[in-house]
């Protein structure tokens, strides 16, 4: 009889940046850690957010004895309003994730049956066969956790989102004791966060980011705009110790920014000396040099106050001649043009503009080569398994973790969908498993497929035209020549004749179709084939037919 073994699944995270989610199986015992959403791609138009397709899950639902979320990040907790209804299991987190997991179940109005659960950093719960102890992790949101998980079979670590940050701004640098104390016990897995891999030595402190804010606040002529991720409440905290130290009041705008930062000061998370923070409708009439505001906006996106801010459209501030601003984020890749544009609308308004190319405005929370390999030869793993990352990242820490001496039979880079099993003869990699994107289009969630998306892709490249064919209430035929209009496929002066002819075409093709009214999804068909090659020929490009009949 072959003995259990434990399961280990990606279901998101790995050969992508986001929705980070895994599951581990040990026979009647599922635990699921973190579950979080992606942005979309620049080809998945009109999309709003990706989240992991959780149909393994949806089978095996009475399994599931918890979700260890370990930090508050949008890519670690962001699915939980959209697949917490689907699974109901209890959730376990440190204080403040619980917190911004409350904010995120409200927004969505999921948070009526929600349990949630909160352990400290260094507490254990204990899920079914599986024993977890959260262990503090530095990263750039406080109350980060990595796991170290007791199973039938061995004991994990997963690593979480982490950097080794000695001098954080807030929270606690990585507890590297207890993780020197297990790899002299013996770890038979380690997960770790993969992010940075491509990048060689140690990611600086945030105390680099401290110096530089210290510096603007000291210097600026006039107001100070800071703009970063709500959800980075280190930076906030940085903004509000520099600003006070200068005497400058801190104003704080912007709704998820707001929410946010009132949530992490009720918690304890975000100190304001007295008097520091303002009020927005204070800040009329306040000298210049003695504010200091807050707000979203880092990655360019359309709605966010900092671009409101830029473009005259922001109901309490404009940006003025001698405001300095302060992009403290990374660009997640796809974002850099929209980012660019505002740095550039920023400079047309006379601010001045500090942004990662220019000045040490921000450093990132993962950590980089030397320190994954720190954590490599300190939990001294049998098997080591790459997470948090995109392919060549997983690839790139495989090959840190073989030079580091784990032997290449003991590394596995996984992709989302296959099945790591684990057990006292070894580990292997034996299946792989429904797994993949589901995508949320406004309040639907994954009623979005392939063909939808397929169908934006052709509208946005070669437009739409719409053929409106009115035919006799009476007698079903056709009365005068169809109508067509088009959008985004043709410059409609300019092809004024082509558009003329594909109109005598359909009006023909129709008239051929005899005396007797032919059905509906015929004519619909033939017209759309008949366009498309005329179409076609004439400009190479495929817009998307629509034909509507009325009646008239
Ligand atoms: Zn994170
Ligand atoms: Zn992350």
């Amino acid at each position: 009889m072959t003995k259990p073994r434990l399961k280990i699944i990606p279901l998101g995270g790995l050969s992508e940046i986001g929705k980070n989610m895994m599951v581990m199986e040990y026979e009647d015992d599922i635990i699921i850690i973190d579950a979080g959403l992606m942005f979309p791609g620049q080809e998945m138009l009109g999309i709003d957010l990706v989240i992991p397709d959780i149909s393994y899950l949806l089978e095996r639902r009475e399994k599931i004895r918890g979700i260890v979320i370990t930090h508050g990040h949008e890519d670690h907790i962001g699915a939980l309003p959209y697949l917490l209804p689907q699974l109901g299991a209890p959730i376990y987190a440190t204080k403040l994730t619980q917190g911004l997991i409350r904010v995120k179940l409200k927004e969505r109005k999921a948070l009526d049956g929600a349990q949630l659960n909160v352990v400290p950093p260094g507490g254990e719960v204990t899920l079914g066969k599986f024993h977890v102890e959260l262990y503090p992790v530095c990263h750039s949101i406080p109350d980060a956790v990595g796991l170290i998980i007791s199973t039938p079979v061995g004991t994990i670590v997963h690593s979480g989102d982490f950097k080794l940050d000695y001098t954080p701004v807030s929270g606690q640098p990585t507890n590297l004791s207890r993780l020197a104390q297990l790899g002299a016990q013996g770890v038979l897995l380690l997960l770790s966060d993969s992010t940075y891999a491509e990048l060689p030595g140690y990611t600086s402190s945030e105390r680099v980011v401290s110096e530089t804010m210290d510096h603007v606040m000291a210097d600026a002529p006039g107001r100070v705009i800071v703009a970063t991720f709500s959800s980075l409440i280190s930076r906030i905290q940085q903004v509000i110790d520099a600003a006070a130290k200068h005497q400058r009041r801190v104003f704080i705008i912007g709704r998820s920014m707001s929410d946010t930062s009132r949530m992490a000061l009720e918690l304890g998370y975000l100190t304001a000396p007295d008097g520091t923070l303002g009020q927005p409708d204070e800040l009329r009439g306040m000298p210049h040099n003695k504010i200091a505001i807050v707000t979203t906006g880092s990655q360019g996106e359309p709605t966010s106050a900092l671009v409101r801010m830029a473009n005259r459209d922001h109901r309490q501030v404009h940006i003025l001649r001698g405001d300095t601003v302060v992009i403290s984020a990374t660009p997640i890749p796809g974002n850099e043009a929209l980012i660019n544009r505002t740095a550039d609308n920023l400079f047309k308004q006379g601010a001045q503009v500090l942004y990662d190319k220019v000045a040490p405005v921000h450093v990132h929370g993962h950590g980089s080569q030397e320190e994954l390999k720190l954590l490599l030869n300190l939990v001294k793993p049998r098997f080591f398994m790459p997470i948090h990352g995109e392919y060549r990242h997983l690839s790139l820490h495989a090959k840190l973790a073989e030079a580091v001496g784990i032997p290449k039979d003991n590394i596995f880079v996984l992709e989302d969908g296959n099945v790591l099993e684990l057990g006292p003869q070894g580990s292997k990699i034996t299946s792989k498993i429904a797994s993949g994107n589901v995508y949320v289009d406004g309040l639907s969630v994954g009623d979005v497929g392939g063909v939808v998306l397929r169908d934006r892709r052709m509208l946005s490249r070669d437009g739409m035209v719409v053929v409106i064919i009115a035919v006799s209430k009476q007698t079903g035929k056709l009365m005068g020549r169809p109508d067509i209009v088009s959008r985004g496929f043709v410059d409609t002066r300019e092809f004024k004749n082509m558009i003329n002819e594909s109109r005598d075409l359909v009006a023909r093709m129709l008239d051929h179709s005899g005396d007797r009214p032919a059905e509906w999804s015929f004519i619909n068909t033939k017209v759309r084939d008949t366009l498309s090659k005329f179409y076609y020929e004439q400009t190479k490009r495929r817009p998307m037919i629509l034909p509507f009949m009325v009646k008239v």
